[in-house]
């Protein structure tokens, strides 16, 4: 059979477990050999106990769990080329050709360039007396697909990204609670989520709990958003309403690029309005807890589809990413996928808001 290896890199998110589970079960049922390469990358530079077989059994159990179970890491060494020789090496060495990487952009980025350099990592490994002729010529092709594991939805080509639900799930919980009480002592609640450059979690927070002003780093407010921010809390408070919340996502920044943050935002509201004005940033919860029902069909659905993109590739096959779109997990090519995602992040950078929103597409 063939080898497979599954592994998580960068940032973790509930429902990657899932999306192992889903590997490790239909590649054995379809006859690999499918192992785990624990810590990411760093795994597969350092190998030995760090790449092992797993079973079916290896993954009972772990579907409801948060985070990842194999580990992850940031990875410096798979920066560089001398990295990359040792993974490649790791990998020969047990007969896999197959990876399900699992991460956000910077991890696919780094499995394609691994592909590309594949056929010349081998050459190097066979002049060196590494590896035989037989292994040379027989793990001749990788095969890559990628699966987006992020609670940020800011990747583009798929409309859920594995773990975007479950920390809405955690968020939702968090303004709930906050607006309870919020209630009861008549304060305006400052709510900072996280999201990175992407707006998602803040926009959906907002619409969900009823947010009152919500800043997201795709659409900077109005030079005079002070002025505006009062006017709305005001007008909130003179028809009755007892608090006000404001959701800041983490990336939030002004028209010139600067950073808004939950304490310039309070600044504001206390020197205005004289509220009893509080933040409260949700940070790491987000990212924890079990994964939702949705983050788990999710994970399980792309997990199997990796399998199969992997089982019907051949040397013709680019690299590819399993996306959602609509109900529906596809397969789209990789390094188009994560080209539009740094299109996104260049367009915002060069404060080119409309054109990063229109790029990002459906998430
Ligand atoms: P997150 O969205 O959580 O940040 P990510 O996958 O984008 O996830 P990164 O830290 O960018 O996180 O990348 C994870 C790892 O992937 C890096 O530590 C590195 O080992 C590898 N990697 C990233 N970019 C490259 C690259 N250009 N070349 C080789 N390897 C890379």
């Amino acid at each position: 059979g063939k080898g497979i290896a599954v592994f998580t890199s960068g940032g973790d998110s509930q429902g990657m477990n899932a999306a192992v589970r889903a590997v490790v079960r239909m590649g054995i049922y379809l006859g690999c050999k499918v192992y785990f390469i624990r810590e990411g990358y760093q795994g597969m530079v350092d190998g030995g106990e760090y790449i092992i077989e797993a079973n079916w059994s290896s993954v009972s159990s772990i579907i409801h769990k948060g985070g990842t179970i194999i580990g992850s890491a940031r990875c410096k060494d798979f920066r560089e080329r001398e990295g990359r020789k040792k993974a490649a090496y790791n990998l020969v060495e047990r007969g896999i050709t197959n990876l399900v990487v699992i991460g956000g952009d910077g991890s696919l980025t780094g499995a394609d360039l691994f592909k590309q350099e594949w056929a010349d990592l081998l050459d190097e490994l066979l002049k060196d007396g590494k590896i035989t002729p037989e292994q040379r010529k027989k793990y001749n092709h990788l095969f890559i697909a990628g699966l987006v594991g992020s609670i940020d939805n800011d990747f583009c080509g798929t409309d859920m990204t594995i773990g975007t639900d479950s920390a809405l799930h955690r968020i939702i919980e968090a303004t709930d609670a906050i607006v309870s009480t919020a209630y009861s002592h008549q304060r305006t609640f400052i709510m900072e989520v996280m999201g990175r450059h992407c707006g998602y979690l803040a926009i959906v927070a907002a619409l969900t709990s009823e947010a009152d002003y919500v800043f997201v780093p795709e659409s900077p407010p109005p030079e005079d958003w002070q002025r505006r921010l009062c006017d709305k809390l005001e007008q909130e408070r003179n028809v009755g309403q007892r608090l006000n919340i404001i959701i800041v996502a983490e990336g939030a920044i002004d028209r010139n690029g600067h950073p808004i943050m939950a304490e310039d935002i309070k600044k504001v509201v206390v020197d205005n309005l004289h509220q009893d004005t509080r933040i409260t940033v949700l940070g790491h919860v987000q990212r924890g807890g079990n994964p939702s029902a949705f983050d788990r069909v999710l994970g399980s659905r792309m997990g199997a589809e990796a399998v199969m993109a992997l089982m019907e590739a051949d040397e013709n096959t680019e690299p590819c990413v399993i996306s959602l779109d609509g109900n529906q997990a596809v397969r789209l090519p990789l390094m188009e996928c994560v080209k539009q995602t740094k299109a996104v992040a260049q367009a915002m950078a060069d404060k080119e808001w409309e054109k990063a929103v229109q790029l990002r597409g459906k998430s």
